[in-house]
Order: C-alpha cells, then sequence, then structure tokens
C-alpha cells in the first residue's frame, strides 16, 4: 500500500535527534511550560516573521484561544467558509458565537472574497454584529487575503486565518501566520508541520491579542500565579511535543520544496493523460505547504468506484469534505449567505485527495496516474 501520508520515511531520517531532544525532555523533568516550549515559539517567530507566537494544545485550541484574543463575543457574527474542517466553525459557537457561512472559489477552495460583502449584508440583515472573518488556507494554499483584508478594514472587521494546512505556505512574499491580524496553525502529525502527538500556535504581533491567549491557555492566569484575570482553560502544548517539533522544523524548508516538486510531478503525469481531470490550481504570487493535493474529477466518473479500483490497486485516496459544514445536524441553523454555496456543494461531490507527502516519488506518482487512467477507462459511463 503506497501510505496516503508517510510519516515513516520522515522519522528515519531524524529519528536519532528526535530521540536526543526526548531524551534531553526526561532528564531536565519540565514536561509542561519546559524550555522547548519557549525555544519553539522563538524559532517560529523567526520563520513566520510574526512578533508573538504561543504554542497550545491543538489547532482548535489555537483557533479558541485566537478568538478569546479577539474578545469574540456570545451573539456576535463570524463569516466562515463552508468548506472547510469542522474546527473552523465549531470553536463560535462553543463562545456563543455565530458562524456566518460564505463559499468557496471553484479553483482554489479558499474564501470567495467577491461574496463577502453578499455574506456581511445577510448577518447583518438578521441583526447579527459582525465581528471577524475567518479565512482558511485549505490544502495548503493561503486564501486571497488582499481583498478578504480590505474588506474587513472597510467594515471594521478582524481577520483570523485558520492555517492548520497552509502553515509554511506564503501570499505576495509574506508566510502564513502574518497575513492577517492573528493567525492559528496545528501541529497535529498529519499537517504538514506536524508532532507526535496534538499541538498547535498562534501568531500575532498585536501585544493584547497574545496576552489575552497567553493568560487564557494556562486558566485565565495574571502576572501572579494562582491569580487570574479573566475565565480560560488549560491548552497548554506539552514540552516532549516541543521538543519533537524543534527537529521538524529543521527540515521543514526542506520538506516544503519536495512538497513543491511532488505536486509538480503529479501535475505533469495526470496532464499527460488527458483525462478532464481538474488539477489544483496554484495562482501566482502564492505558495503552498501542499497539506492535500486536491483533484477536481469530471462528471461522468463515479467518485466511489473510482476510490475503490484504486483502493483495490494499493492507491488510497480521501474526500475532503464530502458535506459542507452548514449541512451538519450540529450547524443547520446558522446563516448561509445568500449568494448561496453553489461551489461548496459542487466541489464536496467532486473533489478527491490522491497520496501527499515529501517523500513520495516519481515513479510512484507515475504508478497513482497510471491507475487512475486504467480506472477511469473502466468507470467512463
Ligand atoms: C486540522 C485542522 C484544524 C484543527 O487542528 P487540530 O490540531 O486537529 O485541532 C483546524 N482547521 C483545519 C482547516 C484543519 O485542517
Amino acid at each position: 500500500m503506497i501510505p496516503f501520508i508517510d510519516l515513516k520515511a520522515q522519522q528515519k531520517l531524524i529519528r536519532n535527534k528526535v530521540e536526543e531532544r526526548i531524551k534531553t525532555v526526561l532528564d531536565h523533568g519540565q514536561y509542561i511550560l519546559g524550555p522547548e516550549v519557549k525555544e519553539l515559539e522563538k524559532k517560529l517567530s523567526i520563520y513566520t516573521g510574526v512578533k508573538y507566537v504561543l504554542c497550545c494544545s491543538s489547532g482548535t485550541d489555537a483557533l479558541l484561544l485566537a478568538l478569546l484574543g479577539l474578545k469574540l463575543k456570545a451573539g456576535e457574527g463570524v463569516i466562515v467558509p463552508a468548506f472547510s474542517f469542522a474546527s473552523s466553525a465549531e470553536v463560535m459557537p462553543l463562545l456563543g458565537a455565530i458562524p456566518i457561512f460564505i463559499d468557496i472559489e471553484s479553483e482554489t477552495f479558499n474564501l470567495d472574497p467577491s461574496k463577502l460583502a453578499d455574506t456581511f449584508k445577510t448577518a447583518t440583515e438578521m441583526g447579527i454584529k459582525v465581528k471577524g472573518i475567518m479565512s482558511v488556507g485549505l490544502f495548503g494554499q493561503p486564501a486571497d487575503m488582499k481583498p478578504i483584508n480590505e474588506f474587513a478594514k472597510n467594515n471594521d472587521l478582524w481577520v483570523l486565518d485558520d492555517a492548520a494546512q497552509s502553515f509554511g505556505g506564503k501570499y505576495n512574499g509574506n508566510n502564513v501566520g502574518n497575513l492577517c491580524e492573528v493567525s492559528a496553525t496545528s501541529f497535529f502529525p498529519a499537517k504538514p508541520l506536524g508532532c507526535y502527538g496534538d499541538g498547535g500556535a498562534i501568531f500575532t504581533n498585536d501585544p493584547e491579542i497574545y496576552e489575552i491567549a497567553n493568560s487564557s491557555h494556562i486558566h485565565g492566569m495574571s502576572k501572579n500565579r494562582y491569580e487570574y484575570d479573566r475565565i480560560g482553560m488549560n491548552a497548554r502544548m506539552s514540552t516532549i511535543q516541543a521538543a519533537i517539533l524543534l527537529e521538524k522544523l529543521e527540515i521543514f524548508p526542506l520538506e516544503l520544496k519536495k512538497r513543491q516538486i511532488v505536486a509538480n510531478n503529479y501535475n505533469k503525469h495526470l496532464n499527460d493523460l488527458n483525462l478532464n481531470i481538474k488539477l489544483p490550481l496554484l495562482k501566482s504570487r502564492f505558495e503552498s505547504s501542499w497539506a492535500q493535493y486536491t483533484i477536481i474529477l469530471p462528471d461522468n466518473i463515479n467518485r466511489n468506484r473510482l476510490q475503490e479500483e484504486l483502493k483495490s490497486k494499493n492507491i488510497p485516496t480521501a474526500i475532503y469534505y464530502p458535506i459542507p459544514l452548514n449541512e451538519h445536524k450540529p450547524y443547520k441553523n446558522y446563516p448561509v449567505s445568500k449568494s448561496g454555496l453553489a461551489n461548496t456543494i459542487y466541489l464536496g461531490q467532486k473533489v478527491l485527495s490522491l497520496p501527499m507527502h515529501p517523500y513520495l516519488t516519481e515513479d510512484e506518482i507515475i504508478n497513482i496516474s497510471n491507475n487512475i487512467h486504467e480506472a477511469f477507462i473502466n468507470n467512463w459511463k
């Protein structure tokens, strides 16, 4: 079986160094808030060019801490794409706030800035005070942040970037993490930069957002221990995970280059087949971290059968995401932009993510492409 994401190939390269790092933590014994967490925050700050980095317990907690830092209150609204992982929308209702669902662009899978005005109007007409926009860099490519930031500025909104998949990407030469007020990422093992457990981080140049998030991630602690400024949570990053990430961060830039080569190879070999598949579009002035390589299938292909046939050839595939967020039971009563969700609904039926990781060889990609070719011929209605 070709692994969908191959974490073992990476581990082989850095195993000794990771073991050394873990051993250091076992020796000093500061499992919570140990020196590796501070070291990682410093290195991530240098990597992104962002002033304040706060490491925490997961990508979802990072989004929640960012919203606390932005002082989002119950009843207030946040515009969010309906085509994303559940975390992007679940953090608003946890604070009593309201996700307002917006459509994505048909070619990048990211928030469609041309629909912001209609979406804002939808919520305003319902009496909801919109406070912010959550952009999502789905599959690795950042959202089109310039028009999103402009709309936000003109309407007195903030922007929170869910960079769980796009960390390592760039937009107009700027690193993801540094594209708006505050960004959140995930270090879940399968993400482009993953640890060996749960982990996440927020990135901001705003000292107040950082201060509130920092306090909130340790129970709302004040400058003095056991004195509390606010209601908080326990969302600290484990020191061992920080130690592992320090080694992973060393090879991250090289892995991003390898991911781009893998994407180029897919583009080349799938293009050569002339199958009427839409390949993922990387816009100019954007860099993707290629968390996923996601194709759009033509209408006459039965996706389930294609997946079955590929599976029988030991090629795993995945569907991110088959059901728009607003159609899941817990989200059914939240508003949808009056401009609709046509791309979200259509792409949910047509997308297919192929194996993607930095160590995928060109031979493996040729094999995957040829098997897609064969399956298409067998599948053609
Ligand atoms: C993975 C993911 C998250 C959540 O990250 P966790 O670390 O699993 O909590 C949030 N948003 C998106 C788009 C993701 O892909």
